[in-house]
């Protein structure tokens, strides 16, 4: 059975998407946290971060070189933002489908909740 992030990089599910390519897709979280909030997701469903493996190595590197890219498409470079991986309950994980947070346009606090 397809995850819901499989769905929504299948356009199964609306989402409004920014960015589709043969290994990941960013869409807009349904729910922002900031200003903008982007989830960058694998189209390989790999559950959470620490059950990717070295197979997974590009697939990796990909969805941060692509959080920086749109990072810079959406003009949020400049003033800064953050990329945030939640892995289980204690991480605050809801969404069994590795995605990247991408959060900008205010200031973030640190440490984070
Ligand atoms: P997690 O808590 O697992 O790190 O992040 C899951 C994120 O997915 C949450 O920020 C939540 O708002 C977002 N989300 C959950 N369901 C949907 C959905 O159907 N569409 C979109 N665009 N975002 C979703």
């Amino acid at each position: 059975m397809k995850t819901l992030f499989e769905k929504i990089y299948d356009r199964e599910i609306q989402a409004d998407i920014i960015h589709h390519d043969a290994i990941c897709c960013a869409f807009r979280d349904i729910s922002p946290k900031a200003p903008t909030h982007i989830l960058i997701i694998p189209r390989k469903p790999i559950p959470r971060i620490g059950d990717a493996s070295t197979a997974d190595q590009e697939i990796l590197g990909h969805l941060l070189l692509t959080a920086g890219k749109i990072a810079r498409e959406l003009g949020i470079d400049q003033t800064g933002f953050r990329t945030v991986i939640n892995h289980g309950p204690h991480g605050g994980e809801t969404v069994p489908h590795l995605h990247v947070h991408l959060l900008g346009g205010r200031q973030l606090t640190w440490p984070p909740g």
